[in-house]
C-alpha cells in the first residue's frame, strides 16, 4: 500500500513515520508513505499556498493551483483508489473504514490548514472526506497520521503477531480484554488466576467474557445493530 500525504508542514509528521511500527512497515516494503510539500508546487514566486477569502470573512484559504498541480502529477504516475480530504465535516473515521481502506493500493490524503481549502478542490478533486472526531484541529496532519497509522498496522505482516491486530478493540464490535505481564503479583495486586492456569480454552473463554462485559458496560452501542 502507498499513501501520499499532501501538506504545507511536512516536518510536522515526517518523524512520526520514521518510528517504531510505521518505520518497520516501510522497511519491510509493506507500506510506502510519501510526504509532499504543497509549497513545492506553486508557480507563484513567493511560494504562497494560501490567500484571502472572497467575501471578506476572517482567516486564510488554501489556494487551488498548487494542490491541483500536485494531485494531477501524482494521478499521472499511478491510479489512486481515493483522494481523501481531512476535514471536521467529513465522514467519521473508524475501524470499519480502516479495515475497508487497508485493501486499497494507493491513497492520497490532503491536509487542510488555516480556514480550510478552496471549496472547488473538494468539488472537483476529492473523492472522500474524512473527520477524525468532532473537534477542530489547526491542520489535517494529525488526522492524516491517525488514518495512516490505523491503516498500516492492519496490513498483514506489519505487526509481527498478526493475531494481535485482529484481537484489538472494535474488531468484531468488541472492546479488547484486559492484558497483564510479569510479575504475577505486585504490591498484592494479582493477575487473574485463569491467566496463570495454562489452560488455553479457559483463557480464551475468560478473554471473550471480559470483552463482552467491558463492551456492555463501556460501549453498549457497539452491540446494537451493526455496531461501527
Ligand atoms: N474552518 C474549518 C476548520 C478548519 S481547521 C471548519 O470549520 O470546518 C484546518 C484544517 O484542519 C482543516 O481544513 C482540516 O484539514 C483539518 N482538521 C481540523 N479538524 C479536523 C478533524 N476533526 N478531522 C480531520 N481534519 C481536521
Amino acid at each position: 500500500m502507498r499513501i501520499d500525504i499532501l501538506t504545507v508542514l511536512p516536518e510536522m509528521i515526517e518523524g512520526f513515520f520514521d518510528c517504531s511500527i510505521m518505520a518497520r512497515a516501510k522497511k519491510k516494503g509493506l507500506a510506502e508513505i510519501v510526504i509532499h510539500n504543497i509549497r513545492d508546487y506553486t508557480t507563484d514566486k513567493h511560494h504562497r499556498t494560501d490567500d484571502y477569502p472572497f467575501g471578506g470573512c476572517a482567516g486564510m484559504v488554501m489556494k487551488i493551483e498548487p494542490i491541483d498541480n500536485l494531485i494531477t502529477k501524482l494521478k499521472s504516475e499511478r491510479h489512486y483508489d481515493e483522494v481523501i480530504f481531512t476535514t471536521p465535516d467529513g465522514e467519521q473515521w473508524n475501524q470499519k473504514m480502516a479495515n475497508t481502506m487497508s485493501m486499497c493500493e494507493n491513497l492520497i490524503i490532503l491536509c487542510g490548514h488555516f480556514k480550510g481549502i478552496d471549496y472547488r478542490i473538494r468539488e472537483h478533486l476529492i473523492t472522500k472526506e474524512v473527520s477524525i472526531g468532532d473537534y477542530v484541529l489547526t491542520g489535517g496532519e494529525l488526522a492524516a497520521a491517525v488514518m495512516a497509522d490505523s491503516l498500516v498496522r492492519i496490513i498483514p505482516g506489519v505487526i509481527s503477531d498478526e493475531q494481535s491486530a485482529l484481537s484489538d478493540s472494535f474488531q468484531d464490535n468488541l472492546l479488547a480484554p484486559p492484558v497483564y505481564t510479569r510479575p504475577a503479583e505486585y504490591k498484592g495486586w494479582r493477575v487473574p488466576d485463569v491467566l496463570l492456569s495454562g489452560h488455553e480454552a479457559k483463557i480464551r473463554d475468560w478473554e471473550f467474557q471480559q470483552s463482552l462485559e467491558r463492551t456492555k458496560r463501556l460501549r453498549p452501542d457497539l452491540l446494537e445493530g451493526d455496531g461501527i
